[in-house]
């Protein structure tokens, strides 16, 4: 039996609630995924890194989680759900690339970076192309109770008739009553009836290539659709948790709670939780402002693990912000507490009893990640049994058996298991051969540079380009890059 209580921060209630699951024992998790049409960034760590220590404590706690977290690979437009280029196909166009080689090459460049910052894969993960049957079948169970309507070609849903029955804004806190009644004209734009009124499925042009037969028009569902489909299909009508960043709930998350309470009469989630975002020197980070840090990149000054401990520090609905500065100090943090893992385990078992400060740290740790996951205050109770073991290393304190047991405790399941928090995530044997060929080549190169044979160096460098691998010189040595 699961004993602890653990409290989640609520949006839809804003306040924080005991976790009660549908089924006992049981965690139905939806996170929304990444749009893959870019290499993965620092946007994408955050999410990942909140949502894998909520399943590994929930695991922990012994749970029986079932983590869903989808890949966007259509419909998903430049300017939110309706308008614009579909971010797929234009790359796609971009680069004379089928969609379909886009989804896969940032698929495995987004599943690769997440990798390396130990989060644990979904337990599903299922892909909007591959449930376009579902989403139609919901798109027909929403015109049925009378809440989508269908204009050339394609079904959009009626948010005015919506909020008669329901209240359309209840996640985000908007109040349509006081949208509409401040907005001037109530005519709706294009196909649709009402400004406010989003895509269920869009009518595709002559030239749009990903698109899909359907009972309106060839064409592609919204944004929106698909997470109300594929949590539906794989937690049920009713689940858990909804996660995502906080800049997913309008209007994202608002229209998929509209779509499954007006397919099913209810909205579906009994907690949505949503981790703020992440700033850039003060700045919120995207492209237009230049400091769109691509997760590749940081890891070559950074470790990923430095990235994962930085996350940490901050509570997941607290502001966050990256700086060199930040970065820097976390690295450092990261390795007092593994330094302190290791050393625990050959200091000499001399004290006897129990050492009630020590003993009261495992369950410190417990209620901070009890409290909405507040890792913070469970990393200030790591350093504080680092401190424990410090004075032990230098003689000023004796540990004893039992307190040896509640530092293992802390330092070979929580840090590692629960924290994700680990000295390197392994490499796989093909990076290790292919570093160790690189090694050698740089080697060789390196030789011949010296003994001024530049026809062999260049050659080296050539060869090596036309593979794909660019190489720089640099003062501190030969940097490499595929
Ligand atoms: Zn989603």
């Amino acid at each position: 039996m699961i004993s602890r209580k653990v409290y989640i921060y609520n949006t839809l209630s804003r306040r924080k609630e005991e976790f009660i699951p549908v089924h006992p024992g049981m965690v139905g998790l939806y996170v929304c995924g990444p749009t893959v049409y870019g290499e993965p960034h620092l946007g994408h760590a955050r999410p990942a890194v909140t949502y894998d220590v909520l399943v590994r404590f929930f695991r922990y706690l012994g749970y029986k989680v079932r983590y869903v977290r989808n890949i966007t690979d259509v419909g998903h437009l430049e300017h939110d759900a309706d308008e614009g280029d579909d971010k797929i196909a234009k790359k796609a166009r971009l680069e004379s690339l089928e969609p379909m080689e886009v989804v896969q090459t940032y698929t495995i460049a987004y599943h690769d970076a997440m990798r390396r910052l130990n989060t644990l894969p979904p337990s599903i993960e299922p892909r909007a192309s591959g449930h376009i049957i579902e989403q139609i079948e919901l798109i027909k169970r929403i015109l049925d109770a009378g809440f989508a309507y269908e204009s050339n070609g394609s079904v959009y849903f009626d948010v005015p008739a919506y909020n008669k029955k329901y209240r359309y804004g209840i996640l985000s806190g908007r109040n349509i009553d006081d949208m509409m009644a401040n907005t001037r004209s109530l005519d709706g734009t294009g196909d649709k009836r009402s400004p406010y009124d989003f895509a269920l499925w869009k009518k595709a042009s002559p030239q749009h290539i990903m698109k899909w037969p359907s009972p309106w028009s060839e064409g592609f569902p919204g944004w929106h659709l698909e997470c109300s489909a594929m949590s539906e299909k794989y937690l049920g009508e009713e689940f858990d948790i909804h996660g995502g960043g906080m800049d997913l709930q309008f209007p994202h998350h608002e229209c998929e709670l509209a779509q499954n309470t007006a397919s099913r009469g209810q909205g579906g989630v009994k907690y949505w939780m949503h981790n703020n975002l992440l700033t850039v020197n003060g700045q919120k980070m995207g492209k237009s402002l230049g400091n769109f840090t691509t997760l590749a990149d940081l890891y070559k000054v950074y470790s990923p693990m430095t990235i994962r401990f930085f996350i940490l520090q901050a509570h997941y609905r607290g502001t966050l912000d990256f700086s060199s500065e930040a970065l820097s100090a976390a690295e450092k943090g990261l390795k007092r507490v593994l330094q302190a893992a290791k050393d625990s385990k050959t200091l000499s078992h001399s004290g006897s009893g129990a050492n009630p400060e020590i003993e009261k740290l495992t369950e410190s740790v417990m209620d901070a990640l009890c409290d909405d996951l507040n890792t913070p205050v469970a990393l200030a109770r790591i350093f504080d049994a680092v401190k424990f073991v410090n004075q032990a290393k230098d003689g000023s304190l004796r540990l004893s058996d039992k307190d040896f047991e509640t530092l293992a405790e802390l330092f070979d399941r929580i840090v590692p298991d629960v924290l994700g928090l680990v000295d390197e995530v392994q490499a796989s044997s093909e990076e290790k051969t292919v570093e160790g060929l690189m090694d050698m080549i740089l080697e060789v190169r390196r030789e011949a540079k010296s003994r001024k044979d530049f026809a062999t160096s260049d050659k080296i460098r050539d060869r090596l380009n036309s593979l794909g691998i660019t190489i720089k010189d640099t003062k501190e040595g030969t940097e490499w890059s595929i």
